[in-house]
């Protein structure tokens, strides 16, 4: 007892991090193997413009890798995503996701009735020095308008000060992709840099929706509010200025993760023009979102 114990103080990763490092470099072969075995897959989240009145309608999807392995089941991006970004191995699982879009995009075409799809790109992929020439020649090969296309970038690579990650944005918007911030406003953003970039959207950050409360709760706040007492300011005011700097830079904005009715109604009255989540819409096979927007099921 009192020699492991011993030992384990010596030991520069305690025993819990060592099981930690073991899960993630078993995780990180099954990945490997996973692209080769067809365990991965891509799945499409509606997303839907919010019309001041009458009901959202599609209008367009975010691409999202599912990986399924057979001992370890469904792995969360969440948990696999970090670990293919140390390892490196984003960069081809990325790939292929911009593939497998770059193909359905290509079919939809073929068919006549296309949908604009997002794929998130990894800051390790995207500094790749072979990802812009690589997705030139997804765009030779398969014949759309690349228009349909957008990457969704990270806010931190956003702010990142190198000419480098400006350079190949821009060579990709000349290509005609165009460029989204995820999961904006829970990092550091540098606003001077986002105007010199050519982005065409913010994506709010799930955390701001879930903040959000209905109007009755907010009138509530007014009538119980302490005189002379700082009232925090509540999710919707931070929505509110999160539009109006978006107007100001002439982006649209997508407010991620509504799971909630209110806040549906509470994002229609701010003026939020689309949303995505799961009230709305779940992530599902791509092949499943196609054929029901094809068969107009949906929008
Ligand atoms: P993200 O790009 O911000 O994607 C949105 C995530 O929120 C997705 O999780 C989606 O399933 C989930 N979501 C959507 N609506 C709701 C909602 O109403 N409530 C809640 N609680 N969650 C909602 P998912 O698919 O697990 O992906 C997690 C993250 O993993 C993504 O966040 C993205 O950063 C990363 N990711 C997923 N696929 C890829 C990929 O192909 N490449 C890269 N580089 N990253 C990916
Ligand atoms: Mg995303
Ligand atoms: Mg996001
Ligand atoms: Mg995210």
């Amino acid at each position: 007892e009192s020699k492991s114990a011993g030992r384990a103080r010596l030991c520069f990763f305690c025993p819990e991090m060592r099981h930690q490092i073991i899960a993630a470099t078993r995780m990180e072969q099954a990945l490997r193997h996973a692209l080769s075995r067809q365990q991965l897959s891509v799945h499409l989240q509606p997303q839907f413009m919010l019309p001041a009145t009458g009901a959202p309608y599609l209008v367009a999807a975010e691409a999202l890798l599912r990986w399924n392995d057979p001992t370890l089941g469904n792995v969360s991006p969440a948990t696999f995503i970090p670990i293919a970004e140390e390892s490196g191995l984003i960069v081809e699982l990325g790939h292929w996701v911009l593939e497998q879009v770059c193909m359905a995009l290509a079919d939809m075409t073929v068919k006549g009735r296309t949908l604009p799809m997002a794929v998130n790109v990894s800051q390790v992929q995207f500094r790749n020095a072979d990802f812009v020439p690589r997705v030139a020649s997804l765009l030779k090969r398969h014949i759309f308008s690349s228009d349909l296309l957008r990457i969704e970038l990270t806010e931190s690579l956003a702010s990142e000060d190198e000419d480098d990650v400006l350079d190949k944005i821009d060579q990709l918007a000349a290509l005609g992709l165009s460029f989204s911030i995820d999961d904006f406003g829970i990092g550091y953003s540098n606003l001077a840099r986002l105007r010199r970039m050519p982005l065409s959207e913010l994506k709010i950050d799930r955390s701001f929706i879930n903040d959000l409360v209905s109007e009755s709760d907010v009138v509530d706040a007014r009538v119980h509010s302490v005189p002379g007492k700082v009232v925090v300011s509540h999710g919707n005011e931070i929505v509110r200025a999160m539009l109006v700097m978006a107007q100001a830079l002439s982006l649209e904005v997508v407010a991620e993760g509504v799971e909630e009715e209110y806040q549906l109604e509470v994002l229609r009255q701010l003026g939020c023009q689309r949303v995505q989540g799961f009230l709305l819409g779940r992530p599902q096979p791509m092949e499943k979102l196609i054929q029901a927007f094809e068969a107009r099921e949906l929008a």
